[in-house]
């Protein structure tokens, strides 16, 4: 078969993902020619353009002066805007923000664009020197106004609601052109896809993000191509509710979908598209037949031993936003802890299971005559100390040089005699789940055993003796936690400042298949979003006691303007992931 697979915008441009790479290593080990195309990574190449930015803002400027009169002139000063359907405010915000821009200081921005993208691409690892900095304000901004004509879809953003709340709206958004920013876009590019002559196109969705711009993206490519469309990705994994009830889906958007982990599936979908087998024994595929929503049973997941390597050639390696590439690898799968309250990982049942670090080690020294990359990120759930362990000593033992990074969770097991085998293996950065540093939250969190805050410091402050970086997950509002328990972790945060590159604050929210939804009342949730309201995925809820979710927004968004704007927290290196996604405009 001919296999297309895409990775549709919207996610971070900064470094390749791993999900289509992995699909094309499976698919070619067994026979399918296989192309791989970050859309993504397209996506921003085109609008960050001169041309693309000067007539967007044309457009916008000839739509104020036609609209925003009457607009204004229906608006009385004394109500507030919050008073006003959802559709007037959108509009009169839309063009409140429009009058403000300034013409000049717009032209001036546009012209500097390319400059701008340049000093970026050489620049990521340094946010705070000054030229990067304002390289990112300024493309910041005018990402700001590419998105303005959208505005209905960012405007649920900016008021704590999520991005789209449910399928009605997604619906509404992806088949109006008027309020979908990626149409222009793929008219221009889905060309080059059909010249490919694709029997089958994947589209790997992995987050909300990327729902808008990857069904519009199926739909237009269902009505250009007769190729099978399928979606993969672990974001419709959690949608399968969702879609079981929506027919629709299928008629109008794609042909399938696999759910949960896709190499097994997409193996068996292949044999169907090929005559070889019924569509009935694909496992983990949602179809439509006869009308109705089709849902096949899961299959055991491979084995992490039996997936051949990523396959990373088709992608533009030296094209992304940074100057380091950062390889994204799996070493483990699921999560070895698989307790915390507030995690979804268990959902699919499947268990912990890891790649045998020599195998990896040989993987990784075959990707380094390819693939131009300085460093590998395990984007594991959270490697455990014994993995770390023997992934140090099989890299010790190899010719292999490399960096890397890991995501993991504050252990007693990562002692000073661990983390300086591990530095020395090339270990440069731990993201550690942290969450809080309040224990009786973490007890409610079931994040540890290992509550003790002093004691947990400690390995922070170990792994930056050893010059290792230390990037922390910080979790506001989780249900019941007071405001007084919330500053205790940011305080934790600022007054550790030089031991930590980059803290990353989140609000807590309601992960449909977490332990916590299953029994939300025992954690004084008095309710959990209606489920026609919210049906893509996330939550909304409301607390007994404790902060509310509006509220610990608000913590977030005070720490972060601190942050950004006295520049007073003087954060070791500081990443900016906190604010990426909103940088790059989702
Ligand atoms: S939050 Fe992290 S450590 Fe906890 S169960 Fe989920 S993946 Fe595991």
């Amino acid at each position: 078969m001919k296999c297309l697979v895409l990775f549709p915008p919207q996610s971070m441009p900064e470094n390749p993902y791993l999900s289509t790479p992995i699909i094309k290593g499976i698919l070619n080990a067994n026979g399918h020619d296989t192309d791989v195309m970050d859309i993504n990574l397209s996506f921003y190449n085109y609008i960050l353009n001169p041309e693309f930015i000067k007539k967007t803002l044309n457009n916008l400027f000839v739509d104020y002066e036609k609209n925003a009169e009457e607009i204004f002139n229906q608006y009385d000063e004394s109500k507030c805007i919050s008073e006003y359907p959802e559709d007037f405010q959108n509009k009169y915000l839309k063009y409140k923000k429009i009058k403000e821009i300034d013409k000049q200081q717009a032209s001036e921005q546009i012209d500097q664009v390319e400059n701008c993208v340049k000093i970026i691409k050489a620049g990521t690892k340094t946010y705070l020197k000054k030229d990067v900095m304002l390289a990112r304000i300024n493309i910041w901004t005018l990402l700001g106004y590419l998105f303005l004509p959208y505005f209905d879809v960012k405007a649920l953003n900016d008021k704590y609601f999520y991005f789209i709340r449910n399928f009605e709206q997604l619906n509404e958004f992806i088949v109006d052109e008027s309020k979908n920013i990626f149409y222009k876009f793929y008219e221009d590019i889905i060309p080059e896809m059909i010249e490919k002559n694709p029997d089958y196109i994947g589209i790997s969705i992995c987050a909300q993000s990327q729902l808008l711009p990857g069904l519009t993206l199926a739909m237009l490519l269902k009505q250009k191509t007769k190729a099978h469309i399928n979606i993969g990705g672990s974001y419709f994994s959690r949608l399968k509710e969702t879609v079981q009830n929506r027919p629709e889906i299928f008629k109008r958007f794609i042909d399938t979908i696999i759910y949960e982990e896709g190499e097994k599936p997409i193996l068996e979908l292949m044999k169907y598209l090929e005559g070889k087998t019924d569509i009935e024994k694909v496992p983990n595929l949602i179809y439509l037949k006869d009308g109705k929503v089709q849902i096949n049973e899961r299959t055991k997941t491979m084995p992490l031993n039996e997936l051949p390597p990523p396959d990373f050639s088709d992608l533009p390696i030296d094209s992304y936003y940074t100057d380091e590439i950062i390889l994204p690898l799996l070493a483990e799968r699921g999560c070895y802890w698989a307790k915390c309250t507030f995690c979804d990982v268990c959902y699919t049942g499947n268990k912990y299971d890891f790649k045998d670090p020599s195998k990896i080690v040989s993987e990784i020294i075959e990707l380094q005559k390819t693939v131009n990359f300085s460093k590998v990120f395990f984007v594991c759930e959270a490697m455990s100390s014994a993995y770390l362990r023997k992934l140090s000593n099989e890299i010790l033992k190899s010719p292999l040089k490399i960096n890397f990074m890991i995501y993991t969770r504050i252990e007693k097991e990562f002692t000073e005699e661990l983390l300086k085998l591990a530095k020395s293996a090339g270990l440069v950065e731990m993201l550690w789940g942290v969450e809080s540093v309040n224990e009786r939250i973490l007890k409610l969190m079931n994040k540890t055993k290992f509550t003790d805050k002093a004691e947990r410091l400690e390995i922070i402050k170990t792994a930056h003796k050893l010059g290792i970086e230390n990037t922390c997950f910080l979790m506001l509002g989780f249900p019941t936690e007071t405001k007084e328990e919330a500053m205790e972790t940011i305080n934790f945060a600022k007054e550790n400042a030089e031991y930590i590159k980059s803290p990353l604050l989140a609000k807590y929210l309601v992960k449909e298949h977490s332990p916590i939804s299953e029994k939300f009342k025992e954690y004084s949730i008095s309710e959990i979003g209606d489920k026609d309201e919210f049906d893509l995925f996330y939550y909304s809820h409301q607390t007994v006691e404790g902060m509310t979710y509006e509220e610990s927004g608000e913590l977030v968004n005070d720490f972060l303007q601190e942050l950004y704007t006295s520049g007073e927290i003087p954060f070791a290196n500081l990443h900016d992931a906190a604010f990426s996604s909103t940088f790059w405009g989702f």
